[in-house]
Formats: C-alpha cells, sequence, structure tokens
C-alpha cells in the first residue's frame, strides 16, 4: 500500500496507521520468509502498549544461510561487477521508492519506537539524501596512478569488500540504515541488515522496496531478530567481511571480541555519548542559545547518540541562562507521537523508561539539584513518557554526569573559565559530538581545536549535511558515517606493480 498523500493532522496519521500492513518476516534471497526455527517475537508501540506484530526470530542458522547467499551474489557479480554509473541507478530508484513511500516508512518508525511523526519524517528525509549521495557518489571516484619511475605502472584500485553485515539500534530506525547500507551498496558490497529487535518493521518494508528497485537476487537481505542470537552469529561469522555498527559502546566492545575470534573482519563502530554543550557568557542571543540547548537534549525524548546531555555554562550567567533553559524545556512536554505538533514522543520501551527513571532517582541520591520534570508522566497510563528533566549543580563523579543515559535528562555544569570548561567537556570516556556558543573566533578557534570531538558546532547543535562526515572518537567509535569517507569503509584498496620493462 502506498499514500498518494502526506498526513498533516493527528486523525490522518492515526488513520493510516489504522490500515498499515505490515511485512513481518525476514528477506533471504529475494524472499520473504519465516525464521528457520519458526520463532517470533513482538514488536511493541511504547505510545500505547498496543502489540503491533510478531516479528521473524532469525538465529544462527537463519545468518549462516544469509551469509552464503550474500558471498554468491557477490561472486556472482550481477552488484559488485556492475559498472558504478548502473549501481547508482538502481539506487536512485530505490531513494524515489523510498519517497514514494515516505509516510508508510515514517509512520513504521514512529509506531514502532515511540518518537513523534514530524521526527520520523525528517529523519527520513535524511536517509533518502544519504541514500542519493552515496549513488550520486560511486561513478565519480576514480582510482589513482602512483608517481613511480617510469619503468613502472602502479594503480591503486578501491574494491568492494564483499559481504558487509550492518547492525544498526532502534533511536534512528531508517536514518541509521540508509547512513549503513547505501555506501554499502553503492562500493558493490552484499549487506545483510539486522534492524534492531525495538525497530524491525521499517526494514522490512526497505526490502520490499530495494526488490522493486531492482537491486539483485540476495545482495540487501534483512534479518530481524536479537543482537545475542542474530547480530552474535553475524559477527562471528567468518563469511563475513565487514561489521558495521551503530549502537552502544558496551556492545561495540562485544563485537571487537567477536571480530578477533574470528576472521579479523573489518569492524566500523559508531557507540555513545555523552557530548558537552559549552555556552560563553560573551553569547549575544542567551534566549536562543537557551532554547537550542533545550531542543539538543529534549529531541528524540534525548535518545539520540549527540544529545548534548552535559551542559557546561559559565558561571557569570548560569543563574539567569539556567531559567531561560527551564523555561524552553516547559515547553516541550512529551505528547502522541502521531500528533505532527508533538515535539518528544514515548521512551521506546519499558527497560529504557526504567533505565532513564532509574538514573534520575540517581542523580537525586548524588546530591545534583533537581529543577524539572523526574517523574514519568502519567497522562496517559499505558504510554511511557518521561517530560523534560533538569539537573543543576551536576559534576563530573556523579554517575549523570558521566554516564550515557538516553533519555531527556539534561546535566548543567558550572565553569568559570575557558581552560576549566575544556577540562570538564573532555572529561568523558566518550567523543561523539561537542557544542560551544561564544561570539569571540579566537576563543572558537582555541577551544574548538582542544576539545576531543569527532564533532564540533559552534553557535548551533546537531548541524551538518551529507557531504560532512559523522562519526566519533574515544569510545564513542572509530567509524564515519556520510560524506565520501564513508565509501573508504566498504572498499579495500588494491595496489598493482605493473613492470614495463619484460
Ligand atoms: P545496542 O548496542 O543495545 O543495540 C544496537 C544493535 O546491536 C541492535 O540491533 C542490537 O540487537 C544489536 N546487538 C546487541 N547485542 C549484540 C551482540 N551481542 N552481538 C551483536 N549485535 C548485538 O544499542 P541500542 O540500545 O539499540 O541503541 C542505543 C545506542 O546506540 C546508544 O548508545 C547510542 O548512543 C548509540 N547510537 C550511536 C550512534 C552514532 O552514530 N554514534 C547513532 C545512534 C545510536
Amino acid at each position: 500500500m502506498s499514500f498518494t498523500h502526506l498526513p498533516t493532522s493527528r486523525a490522518d496519521w492515526q488513520a493510516l496507521a489504522a490500515s498499515l500492513e505490515f511485512e513481518t518476516r525476514a528477506f533471504v534471497d529475494d524472499q520473504f520468509v519465516d525464521a528457520l526455527s519458526g520463532e517470533t517475537f513482538a514488536t511493541v508501540n511504547p505510545a500505547t502498549g498496543e502489540n503491533l506484530a510478531e516479528v521473524a526470530s532469525c538465529d544462527t542458522a537463519d545468518a549462516e544461510m544469509a551469509v552464503a547467499v550474500a558471498r554468491a551474489a557477490f561472486e556472482r557479480g550481477e552488484w559488485s561487477r556492475l559498472a558504478p554509473g548502473k549501481r547508482k541507478l538502481v539506487m536512485l530508484k530505490l531513494a524515489d521508492l523510498m519517497d514514494a513511500h515516505k509516510s508508510e516508512l515514517a509512520l513504521l518508525d514512529t509506531l514502532d519506537m515511540g518518537k513523534p511523526i514530524g521526527s520520523s519524517l525528517g529523519d527520513l528525509s535524511g536517509g533518502i539524501g544519504c541514500m542519493r549521495y552515496q549513488a550520486e557518489s560511486i561513478d565519480k571516484l576514480y582510482g589513482e596512478v602512483a608517481p613511480t619511475g617510469e619503468d613502472n605502472l602502479a594503480l591503486v584500485l578501491r574494491e568492494p569488500l564483499g559481504v558487509v553485515a550492518s547492525i544498526v539500534p532502534w533511536n534512528f530506525p531508517l536514518m541509521m540504515t540508509a547512513w549503513k547500507i547505501s555506501p554499502a551498496l553503492a562500493a558493490g558490497n552484499s549487506v545483510i541488515l539486522k534492524p534492531s529487535e525495538k525497530s524491525p518493521l521499517s526494514a522490512l518494508l526497505l526490502a520490499k522496496l530495494a526488490r522493486e528497485a531492482g537491486i539483485p537476487r540476495g545482495v540487501f537481505q534483512v534479518l530481524p531478530g536479537f543482537g545475542h542470537t542474530v547480530g552474535k552469529a553475524l559477527a562471528l561469522s567468518m563469511g563475513v567481511d565487514c561489521l558495521a555498527f551503530t549502537g552502544s559502546t558496551g556492545v561495540g566492545k562485544q563485537l571487537m571480541q567477536y571480530a578477533g575470534q574470528s576472521n579479523l573482519k573489518r569492524l566500523y563502530l559508531e557507540c555513545g555519548g555523552k557530548s558537552p554543550n559549552i555556552v560563553f557568557a560573551d553569547c549575544k542571543d542567551l534566549d536562543s542559545v537557551a532554547r537550542h540547548a533545550a531542543e539538543a537534549i529534549f529531541h528524540n525524548q534525548g535518545e539520540v547518540c549527540i544529545a548534548g546531555s552535559r551542559l557546561l555554562v559559565e558561571d557569570s550567567i548560569r543563574g539567569a541562562f539556567v531559567d531561560k533553559v527551564l523555561s524552553a524545556a516547559k515547553s516541550m512536554q512529551p505528547g502522541d507521537p502521531l500528533d505532527p505538533d508533538s515535539f518528544m514522543g514515548a521512551i521506546v520501551d519499558e527497560a529504557q523508561h526504567g533505565r532513564i527513571l532509574d538514573y534520575i532517582r540517581r542523580g537525586a541520591e548524588e546530591g545534583a539539584t533537581l529543577r524539572a520534570g523526574g517523574q514519568a508522566d502519567d497522562a496517559d497510563s499505558k504510554g511511557l513518557f518521561i517530560p523534560p528533566t533538569v539537573f543543576d549543580g551536576v559534576t563530573s563523579t556523579m554517575t549523570i554526569g558521566r554516564e550515557e543515559i538516553f533519555g531527556p535528562v539534561l546535566a548543567i555544569f558550572g565553569f568559570d573559565s575557558e581552560e576549566e570548561a575544556v577540562a570538564l567537556a573532555n572529561d568523558s570516556d566518550f567523543g561523539l559530538a561537542a557544542g560551544l556558543w561564544s561570539q569571540d573566533i579566537d576563543r572558537i578557534m582555541r577551544v574548538t581545536r582542544r576539545l576531543e570531538s569527532g564533532q564540533v558546532f559552534v553557535n548551533n547543535w546537531a548541524g551538518g549535511d551529507q557531504s560532512v562526515p559523522f562519526g566519533g572518537v574515544k569510545q564513542s567509535g572509530n567509524g564515519r558515517d556520510k560524506s565520501h569517507h564513508s565509501l573508504e569503509e566498504y572498499s579495500s584498496l588494491k595496489s598493482v606493480w605493473i613492470s614495463l620493462t619484460l
């Protein structure tokens, strides 16, 4: 089913949700199939508690079959040896189909994991943009001729890796998927996608669209299921050449072990964060900065890898600035994810909801000052909602000042010098994103260079586009999504030395 118009009201989205049909089977070798064991798992709408569907629960046997299919497809060469310009056309068709099915894809993510429909649509635009960017890039990349002496010719060729497994999280289901599969497919690999068990539905519709677009048999497959079953099997597989992962740092560490225990597969990790957002007193428009600072943490219910979860405020403006943040936070209360006006939606599941509330309890116990939120929102007894929660007086020794909460909880720190701000910002295991707000260009450049972070946002939060790489340092991971650089993750260099004197 495809909807011809984009709904604009809550009632329209509710009507579409009621008429939506779910694909729940795995996609292997161009067919939708049950898991070999016949097992299923339930996927639940966290805003209502409704059981949406029973989805195929893949395991080791399914992984082994998909890997064999992917390898055979790679060797047949219908995709891996297809001219890049032709791969481009198929991927552009897939992007067009995603666009045509935008409302269904966005709705599936919203129903599955609770994010507001407006956010899902925005994420999807990002995912489609990524598919188009990588498709358009692949026939514009040249190999190299190395500068050798004239007796030889040395070529540096860029080749696909073979079988790529992509394991993705639930917080941006389709966007993370697109960031992973677009460069991997463009480079000519066979790709096996394992969506999160908390948000498998949009990936299965994507499989349908990939088949319709003409991605050849076995080149793109989707295995829904749990991390410790099918995810682990892919990570340990001797037939997977590259594992591209987005998820928590803890699981990223496990995957490194699996890669070492198996075939030393290339491993590319995008993990968690605890991003500092530094506000200096010289900012021009503190009202606007406060609003951005609140959005930086409360967008997507705080379930964002680059959430600006540590707000560092210069002491001379702290009291007044915190008041402005509190007033911005007040306007961001969670609402029905199907309401286009909702800024925040539901928390993904009971486990995550409980984990966030536990962090809030520890924040208070360890001495931080609770200034807003802090309670589960029981306006809808069946839904999992937590209002914007703000702690002031946080220090780096407190649990809420160090660990990734992955929920709408802001930890505010004070500082009284640039030196202290940089030290506080870098006092973290993570290094995914950092923000700084100032009008002083010298300070901006000094601080930017010293921040241990994969990306730095200056006088904005979360800016960027397809041409700009995204990724972290330290325990936030080692890979780069988006831009030409992501194609490097999914291809290897072959050096060819040709002797011209024989
Ligand atoms: P998670 O690590 O629990 O799960 C991520 C994926 O890994 C899921 O598909 C899961 O099934 C799978 N998995 C879990 N255990 C596994 C195992 N033993 N072997 C193989 N696969 C396994 O993370 P999550 O809760 O889905 O997502 C939240 C995390 O993702 C946060 O830490 C967040 O910061 C991070 N994240 C990072 C980025 C980034 O770009 N750096 C983007 C989005 C999310």
